[in-house]
């Protein structure tokens, strides 16, 4: 089997790592950098960013996520995970960072209150070209402002940028985790 990691720093840890389960693999709740090694592949969930920043920078943390995931670790980003992994952000808290390792920028909170919170059925783009049906949750969700060369574009929203691929990473700016989806997951484990 295979053995994933899930950051645990805060945020929906437990729904990401029922999934994996789920999907029979082995689940890694990380909280220290010791922890990153020997994994098959990275799971940063939703939550908020700002706080899951600090947390990686507090606990010493950051460093390693950092190299892991530019070293070719298969990661996927879900929310503020993927505002983790973002080479800018457009509206950061105060002295928010971002790990830098997935060509993009996002805008947080980024959908309006009529689907501040919502449930949607969304067209995602696998790796080899086909369309696939998503039913997922958008809370608080941040969009994908622009991408760079090497990024595909997965999945949209109301015309926005909600998934991406480059490579080894993922990013989706909504939640699978919580409606029992578990396409995007299983690609990841693809990967693995
Ligand atoms: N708005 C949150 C942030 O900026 C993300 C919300 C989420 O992860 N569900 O981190």
């Amino acid at each position: 089997g295979k053995t994933i990691g899930v950051l645990a720093l805060q945020g929906g840890v437990s729904e990401h790592a029922e999934t994996l389960r789920g999907l029979g693999a082995e689940v890694v709740l990380v909280k220290k950098a010791e922890q990153l090694q020997g994994l098959d592949a990275l799971v940063l969930p939703g939550g908020e960013s700002s706080t899951i920043d600090r947390l990686t920078r507090i606990l010493g943390v950051r460093d390693a996520l950092k190299s892991a995931i530019s070293g070719g670790l298969p990661t996927l980003g879900t929310c503020a995970g993927l505002i983790m992994l973002a080479r800018e952000i457009d509206d950061p808290a105060p002295g928010q960072q971002s790990l830098g390792v997935l060509d993009i920028s996002v805008g947080r909170n980024a959908f309006g209150s009529q689907v501040d919170s919502a449930e949607a059925l969304l067209e995602w783009r696998t790796p080899a070209g086909e369309v696939l049906p998503v039913k997922t949750a958008f809370i608080r969700a941040p969009r994908v402002s622009s991408v760079g060369e090497g990024v595909e574009v997965t999945a949209r929203y109301h015309g926005e940028i909600v998934g991406v691929r480059q490579g080894n990473i993922i990013g989706i700016s909504f939640h699978p985790e919580l409606t029992g989806d578990t396409t995007v997951h299983e690609e990841l484990l693809g990967l693995a």
